[in-house]
């Protein structure tokens, strides 16, 4: 993909998109100084991905725990859930500008700055896809803003054959919370390839999550061994 890279350089000069200071060649999208400042989420349930209320954070730092309440109420089919920002600005105006102004180089960057985060703190795993849309939001929308998320942190095209929404919901954000689980009930179906493996859902935001424990349970359902969530940002309900 180098030509792809030299071909961003070439028609999209490099500066920072905070503060459009040139970016030294390891920064990605943003500048250090820049970087310190985006909204970095401080502490969540490793378990589900629900950011903890400050009053908890006491409590899990004393005792460790790998669940938090709304775990107990809900089964939760991913084993773990990585999440890096809270959505605030500006990643929530970035997603945005993806979703609804079309920047696919902005989800691509973001994919390689995902990567540059996360790379160390990211369990082995066999496979690497993008949470999918339904084949008629695909078409309605023209773009998976979470396959080109993928496609910047793999640095390749994402192999997407393995997992398929077959179901056409309604979008999550127009329902209640108790709604949203009902609505994506049974939405995804899995191949058989995906047996034994060890897999890692990319989406951009999370969050009830109830869409993503759908994905992993159909992987699960397959024979999947294993399936994690990394999500760029948790928005709370
Ligand atoms: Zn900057
Ligand atoms: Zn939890």
């Amino acid at each position: 993909m180098k030509w792809f890279k030299n071909f961003l350089h070439f028609f999209f000069p490099e500066s920072c998109k905070i503060c459009q200071k040139p970016l030294k060649d390891e920064e990605i999208l943003v500048c250090g100084n820049c970087f310190k400042g985006l909204p970095f989420i401080k502490i969540y349930c490793s378990r589900c991905g629900n950011p903890l209320e400050e009053a908890l954070i006491d409590y899990l730092l004393n005792k460790s725990i790998s669940y938090c309440s709304y775990c107990e109420r809900q089964k939760f089919y991913f084993d773990k859930v990585f999440i890096v920002f809270s959505y605030k600005s500006p990643i929530s105006d970035w997603i945005n500008e993806i979703k609804f102004g079309k920047d696919f180089v902005l989800a691509y960057k973001l994919g390689i700055l995902l990567k540059q985060i996360m790379k160390e703190k990211l369990p082995e795993v066999d496979l690497i896809i993008p949470l999918p849309l339904s084949l008629k939001r695909l078409r309605e929308r023209g773009f998976n803003q979470s396959f080109l998320i993928t496609w910047g942190f793999l640095g390749k095209k994402p192999f997407d054959k393995f997992l398929h929404r077959i179901l056409h919901t309604k979008p999550q954000a127009e329902l209640s919370q108790k709604e949203r689980w009902k609505n994506v009930k049974n939405a995804f179906l899995a191949k058989d390839e995906v047996k034994e493996k060890s897999i890692l859902i990319i989406d951009d935001v999370m969050t009830t999550g109830a869409t993503l424990n759908e994905a992993s349970k159909a992987l699960k359902r397959k024979g999947a061994d294993k399936v994690y969530v990394l999500a760029l940002a948790r928005s709370t309900f």
